[in-house]
């Protein structure tokens, strides 16, 4: 067979994964860039789930979304949100069919791994002042030391006040960090196993160094540090109690590469499906055929546990609410309702190829990843979506000229992990992972490229309009 034939049959037969690079138009690029300047925006000022939610409440009142009654009947094309705690969200647009043609629902999560101040924080050694922190999430704790960070929360104050905090974002304020030992003296340090290498009692946050000016007496430097909270918040030691206290990376938001191809930034996973979801919801200026519905969830990165987390049934109780109205069964909804879990995948990385399998792995700039399975060690623990589903959305890609692509969480018995999908599973819909190969995830420092994060909102924004 000549070498032209033989080109030609693997056109035919081959399945091509174009790069956003030779694929994309200039035109393209220009809204490429001008999304991810929205998106930098979004990620720079979310730093943590309340602010996620804060925020993505401040774009959708602005779309016209108000608070969700009960009592009402809704018509087609009227928005919704549910505030759940400040810390979780639900966005919906009322559909034109009827409830049980089922929901078209976006689950991203707006969570991400940080540093958690303990209960009881506080504490003075050897004239410096320092901050317990109990770790959230998954974490590599050696990359949290060394590494300036900032403080977001919220404390309530006795009097019932509460107080939204956000410090070290300003370049004139003062920021923290966790100490590290000098190479000079980690002779047993650097014995330890890499995960061991930073232990979770050593992720102590320094907050200052000054006493308290006086004659005499102990523990003059937390009482200066308790001192000047209080000037500042009000607040006494035992505010703390139940305080919400954040510790998450300082550094800023930026281009990555000469290029400027990438984002680098801290909370990506899974921020960037939260945002490209808003924007997906919010962009839709007519009533779409089915409900529309953008979820996002607390507490993924602990196992989507609590009242703010995707196992909790404050979803579900907004369908039943809907449902209630129509006469219809919200099981009958559920059943036929369409979810992307909108998460992060692991991108391919050279340096780290050991781990990751070639023809299975997400790449940058390759696209929005369309994930069947996610789980562990023999595929448990996930919610592995159907040939048939899985079919409906790639051809709903592949149909509209996106560039996608699949993926798989690393090479078998490597490791693995799971999304909220199992838990919108569970109430009898069709569910898959979509959204964004990421490179360092859960690091201070993740890094996304731009044409993917743009093909994820237009992913999602078909995926809400779509009639069948
Ligand atoms: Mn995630
Ligand atoms: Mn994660």
């Amino acid at each position: 067979m000549a070498k032209s034939e033989v080109e030609k049959l693997k056109k035919q037969l081959f399945a091509a994964r174009p790069h956003a690079g030779q694929a994309l138009t200039p035109e393209q690029w220009r809204k490429i860039h001008e999304y991810s300047a929205t998106y930098k925006n979004f990620l720079q000022n979310a730093k943590t789930e309340r602010e996620a939610v804060e925020l993505a409440l401040e774009l959708a009142r602005g779309r016209n979304f108000t608070e969700y009654d009960p009592e009402k009947t809704y018509c087609a094309g009227e928005k919704v949100y549910v505030n759940n705690r400040k810390k979780a969200l639900i966005l919906a647009v009322i559909g034109k069919n009827p409830l049980d043609a089922g929901l078209r629902i976006l689950a991203s999560h707006v969570d991400s791994p940080r540093l958690d101040a303990k209960q009881n924080p506080l504490y003075e050694d050897s004239d410096l002042a320092l901050f317990k922190t109990h770790y959230y999430g998954g974490i590599k704790k050696y990359q949290w030391t060394a590494l300036p960070l900032a403080l977001h929360g919220v404390i309530v104050r006795g009097d019932g006040q509460i107080l939204p905090v956000s410090i070290c974002e300003q370049e004139d304020e003062p920021q923290f960090c966790v100490t590290d030992l000098l190479p000079h003296l980690d002779r047993e340090q650097s014995k330890r196993k890499l995960s061991q290498g930073i232990k979770g009692e050593e992720l102590n946050v320094l907050v200052g160094s000054m006493p308290f000016r006086a004659d005499e007496g102990s523990e003059l430097v937390k009482l200066n540090i308790l001192r000047l909270i209080f000037d500042k918040y009000g607040i006494v030691e035992e505010d703390f109690l139940s305080a919400e206290l954040e510790f998450v990376p300082a550094v800023p938001v930026r281009d990555i590469g000469l290029d400027r191809s990438m984002i680098g930034g801290y909370g990506q996973d899974d921020r960037v499906c939260a945002y490209t979801s808003i924007s997906a919801i919010l962009a839709l200026d007519h009533a779409p055929p089915h409900t529309a519905v953008a979820l996002f969830a607390d507490k993924e990165e602990t196992g989507s546990d609590g009242n703010t987390g995707m196992q909790s049934a404050f979803f579900e109780h907004f369908v039943e609410s809907l449902c209630e109205k129509s006469g219809v069964r919200p099981r009958d909804c559920f059943a036929a309702s369409e979810c992307l879990s909108a998460d992060v995948n692991v991108a391919y990385d050279p340096t780290w190829s050991s781990v990751l399998e070639k023809n299975n792995a997400a790449y940058l700039n390759k696209g929005v990843v369309a994930t069947k399975y996610t789980g562990s060690g023999g595929k448990f623990s996930t919610s592995d979506a159907s040939a048939e589903f899985t079919a409906k959305i790639i051809a709903l890609f592949r149909d509209n000229g996106l560039l996608w692509q699949t993926g798989e969480l690393g090479k078998v018995d490597e490791g693995g992990g799971g999304t909220v999908a199992k838990y919108l599973a569970k109430l009898g819909m069709d569910v898959i992972d979509v959204g964004v190969p990421i490179l360092s995830m859960h690091s201070p420092f993740e890094v996304s490229a731009k044409a993917d994060v743009w093909m994820a909102y237009r992913a999602f924004g078909l995926f809400l309009t779509n009639d069948v």
